[in-house]
This record gives C-alpha cells, sequence and structure tokens, in this order.
C-alpha cells in the first residue's frame, strides 16, 4: 500500500452519477497524522440535498418490488466488493480520520459482518400471522419498508455508520440518503465506486456532502420517511427536534462519558490491555471509549501505577504506520480542545499523572493533530473532565468505596451508552448489569460494543429516537408494521355451513365487535 495518493476531490452521489458541486465553498480535507491537505469536500447546497431524497424517492417503487432475494443478492455483492476492497478502504479511512491502519481494517471488517446479518433479511423481515380469528377470517402482520430514509454520520467511524443504517435500510426495501462527516468522506467516496461496479439500481443509495444545511430539508420533506444519526448530543437533540416538527421517524445516537469499574479480584493482564484499547484506540475517540476509571480503594493506588506504565509504552505516530499503536486526533480543533481539558482537569484540582500534551514527534509528522495518554487521578464528579465528554485519549481516575458508588455515579450521569466492569465475582457481575444504567456493558471487555446480530445503543442523553441501530431493533426502524385482516371465504349469506352444529361453532366464534368490522 502506497501513502502517496492524488489529490481527493470529494463529489457528491446521486442517481448513481458522480455530481460535482458547483458555486458552493469547498473544505479542505486534511490527513490528520501529517497535517497536510488531502483534498477537498464541497458544502452542497439544500437543493442539491432535495435532488438527493428526489433520487432517492424515484428508485423507491422499482426497488421495494424486486424480491427480497433481489435485494439481498445485491447485500451479497457489496459484501464482496468490499472484502476484495479490504485495503483500500482501510486505506480511505486510515488517512482522512486517521483510525490507525489496524483498527480501519477492523471497521471494514465489522461492517462485513452487519451485512451478513442484513442477509438474513429474509428472516428478519418475517412479519407474523394469526389464523382463525374468527370463522374464515386471519390476521396477518406485514413488515414493509416505509421509504425514503436519510442518515448522518460522526467523524470517527465513517465505515461502521455506514454499516448500521444502510444494509438494513435498504435490504427490508427502502432507499436512502447518506451524509458523512466532512472530515472523513473518502471511504463513502470508495464506496459510490463499488456501487456502480456492483450495478446497484441507480438512486437506491445516495450520498451527500456538506453540514447541517443540507440536513435541514428533510425534515419537512414529506418524501423522507425517517432519518437516523451517530454524533454528539448536542447535534442529536437538534435533530430530535427538527424530526419531532417534521412528525419523521428517527434513530439518534448521541455522545458519551464511559466507566470502567475496577474490583479487587481483577485480572490484571485482561484489565490493563482492555483499558489500553479502551482508552487509547482511536485515540479514544470512540463512543464506547473508557474515560472514567472507577476503582476500589484496595487496589487504588496499584492500578494508578499499572495503567500509568502501561500507558508510557503506549507507542503513537502515524496511523499508517504499522508499528504503532495510536493515531493523532481528527483536527487541530479537537487537539486544542483536548488540551484545554487537560488544562481545565489542572486548573480544577486533578492530579495530572501523565501528561499528553503537545508531544514532541518526529519531523515527518510535526504538523499531524497529536495528543499522548493523559492520566488524571483524584477525579470528583464536580470536575469538567468528569462531566464532560472529551473525546480524546484522557483518562480520569475516581476512587470509589464500593460497587454502590459507581452505580449511584452512573445512574447521576446525563450519558448512559456503555459501562464495563472487571470482576471475577458472580455476585458483582450480576449486580453491574442489573443496575448499571447504561445501555450497553461489558463485562472483563473494555469495548462492549455488541454483534451485529443484537441491537447497538445507548440509554439517557446517548440515545434519542425509539430505536438502536442493528438486529431486530434496525429491522423494526426501517420498517412499518402493517396489519391485514383477511376474509377468505364467501359472504356470511352465501355459505353453506352444513349441519347445524358446525353453524352453532361458526357463530360463536364470530365476535360482535369482529362480525362489524369485517363486514363494513
Ligand atoms: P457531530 O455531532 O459534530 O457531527 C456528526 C454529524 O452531524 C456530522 O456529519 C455533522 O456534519 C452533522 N451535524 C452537525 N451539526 C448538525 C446539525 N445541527 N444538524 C444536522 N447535522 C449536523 O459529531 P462528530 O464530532 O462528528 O462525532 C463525534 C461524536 O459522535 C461524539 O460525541 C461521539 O460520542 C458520537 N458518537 C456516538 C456514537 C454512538 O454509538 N452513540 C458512535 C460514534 C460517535
Amino acid at each position: 500500500m502506497s501513502n502517496k495518493m492524488d489529490f481527493i476531490r470529494i463529489n457528491n452521489f446521486i442517481d448513481g452519477e458522480w455530481v460535482e458541486e458547483t458555486g458552493v465553498d469547498y473544505v479542505p480535507l486534511f490527513n490528520p497524522s501529517n497535517g497536510e491537505q488531502i483534498g477537498e469536500v464541497p458544502l452542497s447546497k439544500p437543493e442539491t440535498s432535495i435532488q438527493a431524497v428526489q433520487s432517492a424517492h424515484a428508485a423507491y417503487d422499482a426497488w421495494r418490488n424486486i424480491t427480497v432475494n433481489q435485494r439481498v443478492s445485491y447485500l451479497y455483492k457489496i459484501r464482496q466488493a468490499m472484502i476484495d476492497k479490504e485495503e483500500d478502504l482501510a486505506f480511505a479511512i486510515a488517512v482522512d480520520q486517521a483510525k490507525h491502519i489496524s483498527e480501519a481494517r477492523g471497521e471494514v471488517q465489522r461492517v462485513v459482518q452487519i451485512i451478513e446479518t442484513a442477509c438474513s433479511i429474509p428472516t428478519l423481515i418475517q412479519g407474523e400471522s394469526l389464523d382463525h380469528i374468527a370463522a374464515n377470517i386471519n390476521g396477518r402482520v406485514v413488515k414493509a419498508p416505509l421509504g425514503v430514509f436519510c442518515g448522518v454520520a460522526p467523524f470517527n467511524f465513517p465505515a461502521l455508520v455506514f454499516g448500521w443504517f444502510i444494509p438494513f435500510a435498504i435490504g427490508a426495501g427502502n432507499t436512502f440518503v447518506f451524509k458523512p462527516s466532512t472530515q472523513s468522506p473518502y471511504f463513502m467516496q470508495k464506496m459510490g465506486e463499488i456501487f456502480n461496479e456492483i450495478e446497484l439500481p441507480k438512486g437506491v443509495i445516495n450520498i451527500i456532502h456538506g453540514n447541517r444545511t443540507v440536513v435541514q430539508p428533510w425534515y419537512d420533506d414529506q418524501r423522507v420517511s425517517g432519518i437516523c444519526l451517530v454524533g454528539s448530543t448536542p447535534t442529536a437533540k437538534k435533530m430530535a427536534e427538527g424530526c419531532g416538527r417534521g412528525g419523521k421517524r428517527s434513530m439518534l445516537l448521541g455522545g458519551a462519558k464511559n466507566f470502567l469499574v475496577v474490583m479487587e479480584d481483577v485480572q490484571w493482564d485482561v484489565f490493563i490491555e482492555n483499558y489500553l484499547n479502551s482508552c487509547y484506540g482511536s485515540a479514544g475517540q470512540r463512543c464506547l471509549a473508557g474515560s472514567l476509571v472507577a476503582v476500589v480503594p484496595q487496589i487504588h493506588d496499584e492500578l494508578i501505577e499499572r495503567i500509568a506504565e502501561a500507558s508510557k509504552t503506549v507507542q503513537f505516530g502515524s496511523a499508517l504506520d504499522p508499528e504503532i499503536y495510536m493515531g493523532p486526533v481528527i483536527s487541530a480543533n479537537a487537539k486544542q480542545k483536548i488540551e484545554k481539558y487537560i488544562d481545565i482537569g489542572v486548573q480544577e484540582g486533578a492530579r495530572l499523572i501523565l501528561d499528553g500534551r503537545n508531544p514532541q514527534m518526529p519531523d515527518d509528522i510535526k504538523n499531524g493533530y497529536y495528543v499522548g495518554p493523559t492520566i488524571f487521578a483524584d477525579v470528583t464528579p464536580e470536575m469538567t473532565i468528569y462531566k464532560e465528554e472529551i473525546f480524546g485519549p484522557v483518562v480520569c481516575v475516581v476512587k470509589i468505596n464500593h460497587m454502590d458508588d459507581v452505580l449511584d455515579l452512573i445512574r447521576q450521569q446525563e450519558f448512559g451508552n456503555g459501562a464495563c466492569l472487571f470482576t471475577q465475582n458472580l455476585y458483582y457481575t450480576e449486580k453491574f448489569i442489573n443496575q448499571a444504567d447504561v445501555g450497553m456493558i461489558g463485562v472483563n471487555v473494555g469495548i462492549p460494543a455488541p454483534h451485529p446480530y443484537l441491537p447497538f445503543g445507548g440509554i439517557k442523553d446517548s440515545h434519542l429516537g425509539t430505536n438502536k441501530v442493528q438486529g431486530k431493533d434496525g429491522i423494526d426502524f426501517f420498517t412499518q408494521n402493517k396489519i391485514a385482516t383477511i376474509r377468505f371465504a364467501p359472504p356470511i349469506g352465501s355459505i353453506d355451513y352444513g349441519d347445524e352444529s358446525q353453524k352453532a361453532e361458526q357463530r360463536s366464534e364470530q365476535q360482535p365487535g369482529v362480525r362489524s368490522c369485517v363486514a363494513t
């Protein structure tokens, strides 16, 4: 894989065509590993977004009316193309989002797994039926598509969020308009090429680039049936307002502040490995990243010593360097914001154990956006660094007396995405699963991301709207239940019921409500 690349001009993908946006500003696209501009992204006009919705709307009827097997056959083709092009796709993620190349490969592989799950749609989409509700009357629940869905992605999972939304949506018979983050749009540019290579019918998936201006027209567009987002909580709240006003079904995943809870019987090797991945993987820019570590007094000092020692060994540098563990953060702004949080932590009295501000980097990457592993001890719930999502490799250690303390702290949090417990004790485990007020729980794992067959999502301010992504929740979001009541015999007057006993049985089964309902 070569790191040399052509200048990337990101274009919209509408009705199966690459559409260059004119008369608008383009924002620079940077490689966070070295700070170089590698391309540019259009801030598209609202009219172009409306055009993308029109394209998805025009494609809908034909797409929903092909057989479910035919729709799934396209998912298989997308899956195979992603497997064949794994390296290319991972490079696209590593170069603009700066996810370390091995993690970027992992992200592509996870999307392949999600598509494999969505390939079960002929099973997952099956409805229900209740035969013999009354004489010659059956009831059936059909899971039907709704129409056009629109989705918005955050910068940190350009591939995964495509996977969460689109395979389930289109597999169920909907069409889609997708807006990637302007900070990491390159992966979807590659996917657009795949959609054309596999000859996905035009308009089934459209890609529009820009900021909130391209999202706003969706709220009041009658052709849009639902809107989904993965992003920060303030964005989720703004979109919830728009969706509420426009009467759209919504699935809005927000920000997070996740605890790793360490009990006295922790297995240290398991914890340290998971701690490093959870807190410093993707440079701490995951919604399931560990950012608060709660520890009981018996092992408090030992934990700080151990995590400090392990964190000092974390090598960070270019996301394309296979030897390093952690890449940069997404932008110069993000670096500045994270370092400001570290300043605030110091000012508010937390004990800085390891300081990742302004690390010295080699010349070829000295303009990259690096923050090293950072650890604070003696963090208390009043502190800003405890309360706010820092979204960087910054860890806050909080002392608790026993598990009930951290369960209270979790309950009081506005966020409720994930929490992980490190213990060998079954009582602690069951109690934690039962009482931790979050959407996703890990036991002896640092990233409690559920497998694609299961739903993924938090609670409280980490998740607005009704459904979680993936699994049956995802299917429910992208389908509507239609309930059919079917009489399959001639009208009552013309039926020859045969002998009198059969007639009486029929009459007793026909409840008055049902009789009048089916007769009108
Ligand atoms: P962000 O909220 O700044 O942006 C997310 C997307 O929303 C981008 O595409 C952006 O252009 C768009 N956007 C921003 N303001 C908008 C508005 N007013 N209306 C419509 N669209 C708008 O988030 P980010 O910085 O790109 O991503 C990081 C955030 O995402 C973190 O808070 C992280 O926790 C969260 N996240 C959550 C999950 C989850 O599963 N809960 C997963 C990944 C990331």
